[in-house]
């Protein structure tokens, strides 16, 4: 069959309708085995005209394109992405203008760098979205519907329980794994595996939980389109549930800090076992550490699913959420926005008819931003800020990089690693690298916080590795060993370093002889050093032996029997003596 015949195929009489709530990716796996096709490939250009491209589960490219193909059998563009793909979910917490970015991207050629846009690179949530299925879901549809498919609610970011039978979601070992990741697939239990270790502890917290943040996911998909989640209400409405827990107490509103962690470790803890909810607090630690930033929470910086964990321990359930969300308009009534061209813009500036209409033609995926600056009259930097502002990245230039080469890159940033790193591994100009940095909206401070990740689990580990390399050390010792890493932490990390010096010093029995033991050794190290440098500077030719050092330092000797409690002096003898017999 030809790559054009799709149409001519479904006018032969073959019988493809949506099943209820089914995933694109599903309709077009069932489509794959209906059409007895044998390569991946040629579905894939069949149904989207490429034969990569279209294939993914969570976010489709070329819909425009599937839509043509299929002569609209299966409905509009905005249709199929709306009802068909997982992208809603995401939608109420972007502005209009990114969201109908969005939109475009599932619409056109490539979704490009879609996941870096929506947050999903430079959260500490996961980026990928594992296919999930419902045992007994899959054993129903058999007997309906003759096929076992992936059902769309089943799929959301924060659901892993069938709200139908309220059992655990399964999760595929292929496609988000990587393993098939071009390939098309029906659900089927030989390619599933539970989600959490049986007999984690806390099933029952966590089948509740479960279920309140399945039943939360599902009501934000099926937000009407363009609605949105007001970041100002949304914070507003969190304080006022706090206050109802009396966890936000007196005028302005004073948080209680502990309690508040101690309450959301309490209600998030049993979810930890599932890898999407990973980052979520573990112990009460973490969660004061979390607690302030999520008061200071913004809709663009916060990622939805941490969203969710909020409404739902907040309020008990979507249902109360959302009904307090909603009430009180009148001090926080805002202008309606039901389409693309009323942007999500602030209030100062929604006058400007100029800067709406150009949000307005940049939301359409097809204006460059040097394109919409010229057509409304306005210099490229002022729309460029203008963009920035409400969360558009300035539209690369498509000729200068591949999207997989774009995409490649934005990961690489995201992940912390260097520029240069990056020009090179790419083999793509350091310039155009830092241009990139600095024009993607937020790029720049996910690298940052990316890099300073990187070097904190650097400092945290040499000084570990240190400390367990040497269970006798005391603090004095590992800091001369490992001074770097003292110093970056006591500069960037101090309260864990002051953790670690703490245990350091509870664990070491006798503390003052042990400080006894460090300065001597100290000392002792630095005359090592000193007496193997003298010699060597005078016999360069010669080996500097362990005799030769005893004879400037007659006290080494009586030390010999005891350098595992001088791990310096230690250190520096075979230094010392190595250096000099590799330079002869
Ligand atoms: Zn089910």
């Amino acid at each position: 069959m030809g790559a054009d015949s799709i149409g001519q195929l479904f006018d032969d009489g073959l019988q493809l309708t949506w099943l209820p709530d089914e995933l694109l990716f599903s309709l077009a796996s069932r489509y794959h085995v209906l059409s007895h096709n044998v390569q991946a490939s040629q579905t894939c250009k069949q149904l989207f005209g490429n034969s990569r491209q279209g294939c993914a589960h969570d976010f489709p490219s070329r819909v425009d394109c599937f839509v043509d193909r299929t002569r609209g059998g299966f409905g509009d563009s905005e249709e199929v992405i709306r009802r068909h793909t997982i992208l809603p979910f995401y939608l109420p917490f972007q502005s209009a203008g990114s969201g109908a970015l969005a939109v475009s991207a599932l619409r056109g050629p490539s979704v490009g760098s879609l996941k870096f846009q929506l947050g999903l690179l430079t959260s500490r949530f996961r980026a990928h979205h594992p296919l999930k299925a419902c045992l007994e879901c899959m054993r129903d549809d058999r007997v309906n519907f003759s096929v076992a498919y992936w059902h769309r609610a089943h799929q959301l970011p924060g659901v892993w329980i069938c709200l139908t039978h309220h059992s655990p979601l399964h999760e595929s070992t292929l496609k988000s794994t990587g393993v098939g990741r071009f390939s098309w697939l029906m659900p089927h239990e030989s390619q599933l595996r539970p989600t959490w270790p049986v007999g984690a502890p806390g099933e029952d917290r966590r089948l509740s939980a479960l279920k309140l943040l399945a039943e939360a996911a599902t009501a934000i998909t099926n937000m009407p389109a363009y609605a949105q989640v007001e970041q100002d209400r949304l914070l507003s409405t969190y304080r006022r549930g706090l206050r109802e827990m009396n966890l936000l107490r007196g005028n302005p509103g004073r948080l209680a800090l502990a309690q508040l962690a101690a309450s959301y470790l309490s209600f998030v803890q049993p979810l930890t076992c599932i890898a999407e909810f990973s980052s979520l607090p573990k112990t009460l630690t973490e969660a004061l550490a979390q607690v302030p930033r999520l008061v200071r929470m913004d809709c663009n910086a916060t990622h939805p699913v941490r969203h969710l964990t909020l409404m739902v321990w907040i309020f008990s359930g979507w249902k109360k959420f959302w009904d307090e969300y909603c009430s009180k308009t009148d001090d926080l009534r805002r202008p309606e926005r039901d389409s693309p061209e009323f942007l999500n813009e602030p209030q100062s500036a929604t006058t400007d008819a100029r800067r709406s209409a150009l949000l307005a033609l940049l939301s359409t995926g097809n204006w460059s931003l040097s394109g919409a600056a010229r057509h409304i009259g306005v210099d490229p930097t002022t729309a460029m800020a203008w963009a920035a502002q409400v969360g558009i990245s300035t539209p690369r230039r498509a000729k200068t990089l591949k999207p997989e080469l774009f995409n490649r890159l934005v990961e690489m940033l995201a992940d912390g690693t260097g520029t240069g790193e990056v020009a090179k591994k790419l083999d793509i100009s350091a310039t155009s690298v830092i241009k990139i940095l600095r024009t993607q909206v937020g790029l720049h401070q996910a690298w940052k916080d990316a890099r300073y990740d990187r070097a904190r689990t650097r400092a945290r580990n040499a000084w570990e590795r240190v400390v367990t390399e040497n269970p006798r050390l005391g603090v004095k010792a590992v800091r001369t060993l490992e001074s770097s890493a003292y110093a970056w932490l006591y500069r960037h990390d101090r309260s864990w370093l002051v953790q670690q010096v703490s245990l350091l010093q509870q664990a070491s029995p006798g503390n003052h002889a042990k400080t006894n033991w460090d300065q001597r050794d100290v000392a002792l190290a630095a005359s090592i050093q000193k007496a193997a440098l003298d010699i060597a500077n005078e016999q360069v030719s010669k080996t500097v032996t362990l005799w030769k050092i005893y004879q400037r330092l007659p006290e080494l000797k009586s030390k010999l029997n005891q350098l595992d409690r001088l791990p310096l002096s230690k250190l520096a003898l075979e230094l010392g003596t190595r250096k000099s017999g590799n330079s002869d």
